[in-house]
């Protein structure tokens, strides 16, 4: 309950950005709440049994992930966009809400078998979770869970997401 109020307060919705008929949910409001990032990081972790990592997705999961492995006494590992880390990386192209991208990782970030709670903003149509579960499994890992502070329901990501991983799918609102 704490957590929904912090979300609900700290969330402004914009119509028509980044583009046309879109309606963007902003979560800074809530990054910059002291209590309401602290309650929302550990609501977002919390059930999955024991974790290695908390996976975070560039750049909002950055925040709700590092939050979130500090919260749980656990490190993060940064979902990165193509391009930005060096040397051999796994790779996967995925199709947002809006437009398409590529998430990479460094296989060797993790040892082998660590399990792992993804964590992003919001779940949309489920593309970038995904793609980002795809990343765990062909690094090694095992993906144990999958929170999101905000789900869009209407957008019916959830349902793509449990098409690929039978980890439970946490949204908080
Ligand atoms: P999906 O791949 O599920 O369609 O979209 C989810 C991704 O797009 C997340 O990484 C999320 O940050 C971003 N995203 C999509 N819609 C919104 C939105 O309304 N607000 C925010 N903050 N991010 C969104």
């Amino acid at each position: 309950a704490d957590a929904i109020a912090a979300i609900r307060s700290g969330m402004t919705e914009t119509p028509d950005f980044p583009s046309e008929g879109i309606l963007f949910r902003d979560l800074s409001g809530l990054f910059a709440d002291a209590a309401g990032l602290r309650t929302v990081a550990s609501a977002l972790v919390e059930g999955f049994g024991p974790i290695d990592a908390v996976a975070g997705v560039e750049a909002r999961g950055f925040v709700l992930g590092a939050a979130a492995a500090v919260a749980s006494g656990n490190g993060m590992l940064a979902v990165r966009k193509a391009g930005k880390l060096p040397g051999e990386v796994l790779n996967e192209s995925y199709a947002l809400e809006y437009g398409s991208a590529s998430l990479e990782v460094h296989p060797s970030t993790l040892p082998q078998g660590a399990r792992v709670v993804i964590v992003d903003d919001v779940l949309a149509t489920g593309g970038t979770l995904t793609a980002t579960i795809r990343l765990m499994e062909r690094a090694g890992w095992d993906v144990v869970g999958v929170a999101v502070v905000l789900e869009l329901v209407d957008l019916g990501g959830r349902a793509v997401v449990e098409a690929v991983t039978s980890a439970p799918v946490k949204a908080l609102l």
